[in-house]
């Protein structure tokens, strides 16, 4: 690192000294500590970092943040996909993301919490998630505990036989999206379909009565961080219009063609919420 023998002070010219301590620093409001290397002058204490050292700095300060976040630093990553032998290119295929991506977590750019969650399944060896069920298991009578905690927030009923989910689905797929995109993991494990009416549970009309009628004794109930987002949701959107209009305004519903599914992964990619 210490690519230069000799470095002047630009305030007095002097002589400065490689400084070797360690920082703290608010990133992303979260206080964090980082090594920094440097150069300080002995006399006016002023501190300067060349080219490479500041390079350095971001990736500590980018490791120490996603440490102390509980995300993969940069380092876990490369050391992590050296073990099993893949290279970058290996690792894109698996999650699926471009080589770039990785790329940019391996140096400073810090993944969303629903990419980290891709990126630890594909280095523990899994082959490649399913996209499109959200990280866990399809239920039927969690769509209806999420579907009933929606209409005790909004007030109304939106599980309405007859009504095709026309409502219900728009504000599931918020619901799951949002979850998966803060936390790695969806709500219902239910699969969406890009329908000319907005995103719809794939195969609704197979799952509709099993839906209405799903016995949710025996289902998990919602975690408060699950209650959590069905809360923001219904904030966000009060009314069947509004949840309606955001929906149509997605791009990531948008850009599909009639009756493409929309993976998980696009949550990356919501505008509205
Ligand atoms: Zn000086």
């Amino acid at each position: 690192m210490s690519e230069k023998k000799h470095m002047l002070c630009p305030k007095d010219n002097h002589y400065m000294k490689l400084a070797h301590r360690a920082k703290k620093v608010r990133f992303r409001d979260t206080l964090i500590e980082y090594n920094a290397e440097r150069y300080r002058c002995p006399d006016c204490g002023t501190e300067t970092a060349t080219i490479p050292q500041a390079a350095q700095i971001q990736k500590s300060i980018s490791d120490s943040y996603r440490e102390k976040t509980g995300l993969l630093t940069g380092k876990d990553i490369v050391r992590k996909r050296k073990e099993l032998k893949l290279s970058q290119q290996d690792l894109a295929h698996r999650i699926p993301v471009g080589i770039a991506s990785i790329k940019r977590w391996e140096g400073t750019a810090i993944q969303t919490k629903s990419m980290d969650q891709l990126l630890r399944n594909a280095l523990q060896g899994k082959v490649c998630g399913d996209p499109y069920t959200g990280n866990r298991e399809f239920s039927t009578g969690r769509i209806k505990v999420l579907l009933s905690h929606f209409e005790f927030q909004l007030n109304r009923k939106i599980l309405k036989k007859g009504d095709r989910l026309l409502y219900a689905a728009k504000y599931a797929w918020y619901a799951d999206m949002l979850a998966f995109r803060e936390r790695g993991e969806g709500i219902t494990g239910a699969t969406y379909a890009a329908l000319p009416n907005g995103p719809q549970i794939n195969n609704y009309k197979d799952l509709i009565d099993d839906i209405i009628n799903a016995d949710i004794s025996a289902i998990t109930p919602l975690t408060n961080e699950e209650k959590r987002f069905v809360e923001r949701v219904a904030r966000t959107f009060p009314r069947d219009n509004d949840v309606y209009k955001a929906v149509h305004n997605e791009p990531v519903w948008k850009e599909k063609m009639t009756g493409a599914l929309i993976p998980y992964t696009d949550a990356e990619r919501l505008t509205k919420i």
